[in-house]
């Protein structure tokens, strides 16, 4: 392999690198992409909240209830002391029935309480099934629309394959001490370890070459690099 042909190889592995880059950055987007919609992620994160502030209204309802039901019991017990004749005595037949009252009092209190944290139970539980329903609509619609991200992540990964190899074939045709200095430059060089020469110019920084440089670029018997920016210059007419 002459120096020029060298030189173009690097070029040739360099497109290939840089469609590689390419090719890579769009796959990691649709594999992003892939992990769902922010509208998806946006009603499943809402329909968590609906579930767990349901579980809690309900829970606050079972409680409530068993408030309520205490009380039912310990009310009717001094009824039943009160009206069943057993206590005669008139300083305690008063103290219970003031007791008694007491009890009422706050056994109508807390049927409204009762009453209203079963409403809230109510609407929290509509407003779960509604969640839920949107939920799945969504979870729907983003199955078909993702059939298509899925068809073009294959579709990439497929040509990520194609080009690794194609890479890999080039690559052995070229002896590996160019190979490496060609990797260790792509990494300090943005990706660009090898510049054509575009008009007397170095494509890359643009520095105008001299007649002697052009000549040795051309037909040198070593890779020429640009004194300005430092690539590896290729030279192809
Ligand atoms: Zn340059």
């Amino acid at each position: 392999m002459s120096t020029t042909q060298i030189a173009a190889a690097l070029f040739q592995l360099q497109q290939l690198d840089l469609e590689l880059e390419r090719l890579v950055a769009e796959l990691q987007s649709v594999v992003n992409s892939l992990e769902g919609s922010s509208k998806l992620q946006k009603l499943r994160a809402e329909h968590d909240i609906a579930q767990q502030q349901l579980r809690a209204g309900l829970q606050a309802q079972k409680e409530a209830e068993w408030v309520l039901e205490e009380l039912n019991n310990r009310l009717s017990a001094q009824e039943q002391r009160l009206y069943g004749g057993a206590v005669t005595n008139p300083k305690e037949l008063s103290a219970l029935q003031q007791e008694v009252q007491r009890l009422r009092a706050q056994q109508s209190r807390q049927e409204e309480t009762a009453l209203e944290v079963m409403d809230s139970a109510e609407s929290l539980q509509e407003m779960a099934r509604q969640k839920a329903e949107e939920l799945e609509q969504e979870e729907k619609t983003w199955g078909e629309e993702s059939a298509s991200l899925r068809a073009r992540r294959d579709q990439l990964e497929v040509r990520q394959q194609e080009l690794q190899g194609r890479r890999a074939q080039l690559a052995s045709t070229i002896e590996p001490r160019f190979v490496n200095r060609y990797d260790v430059m792509r990494r300090t060089k943005q990706g660009r370890a090898v510049s054509k020469v575009d008009q007397n110019s170095c494509q890359w920084c643009r520095v105008i070459l001299t007649p002697s440089e052009l000549q040795r670029v051309r037909t040198g018997t070593d890779l020429q690099t640009c004194t300005n920016c430092g690539r590896i210059l290729y030279y192809d007419r």
